[in-house]
């Protein structure tokens, strides 16, 4: 049984997720954190909760889902696993915190592994698929637990919404076969763990999303 601790994080308001097992070990996947007190709630949660981090992945590498590479790497010693298409997004990051005018972006370290669509990665004895979910960023994957019925999705498919396609790299028709190939061909019951807003399920999204209809 995998836990699910959600942090909102940044003026992005980006969903920071934290799984976790019974023993004790925990992924740390897109953190946000920007502010000091940010990363300090992170820290406090995985401390009082007894949490060892043994992976940092990150769904894609967007500004928002890299602000806490940095932290997370100074504090634990993991270095981010992302797809190799999303490279130039990471090394694009510091001159789009200065487009953005936000002071005080910390460099991310670079990947350890790139993550490939197709591999499973374990947590404990849960295993997760990466899918590659391209679109919204060029090397997008997602996470999918099919025992617990669990999408890590990031920022292809939001409630009642879908990802930007007007940023460096997106592109539209790419991301909508994305979420019709890779999500819509899941069981309706599975429930999506978005990297803004609520949650939601794929069945609510395939009969109420109306960039997808
Ligand atoms: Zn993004
Ligand atoms: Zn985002």
């Amino acid at each position: 049984m995998v836990q699910i601790k959600k942090f909102v994080f940044s003026p992005f308001q980006e969903n920071t997720y934290v799984l976790y097992n019974e023993d004790k070990e925990a992924w740390i996947i897109d953190p946000g954190c920007f502010y000091e007190e940010e990363s300090q709630a992170l820290k406090e949660f995985i401390l009082e909760e007894g949490l060892t981090p043994v992976k940092l992945l990150n769904t894609h590498c967007h500004l928002d889902h890299i602000f806490g590479n940095n932290f997370v790497h100074r504090e634990y010693g993991l270095l981010p696993e992302y797809h190799k298409l999303d490279q130039p997004m990471l090394d694009m990051a510091p001159s789009q915190a200065k487009l953005y005018g936000i002071d005080g972006f910390q460099d991310s370290p670079n990947a350890e592994s790139f993550l490939k669509e197709g591999t499973t990665i374990n947590l404990g004895q849960v295993g997760f698929e990466v899918r590659f979910v391209p679109g919204h960023a060029p090397g997008h994957v997602a996470f999918i637990n099919h025992s617990e019925q669990i999408v890590i999705g990031g920022d292809v498919l939001f409630h009642h919404s879908i990802g930007r396609t007007d940023l460096p790299f997106g592109d539209y028709d790419t991301l909508i076969h994305s979420i019709k190939s890779q999500f819509y061909t899941l069981a309706p019951e599975f429930t999506v763990y978005s990297g803004h807003g609520p949650e939601t399920t794929i069945g609510e999204e395939i009969n109420n999303n109306p960039f997808t209809k």
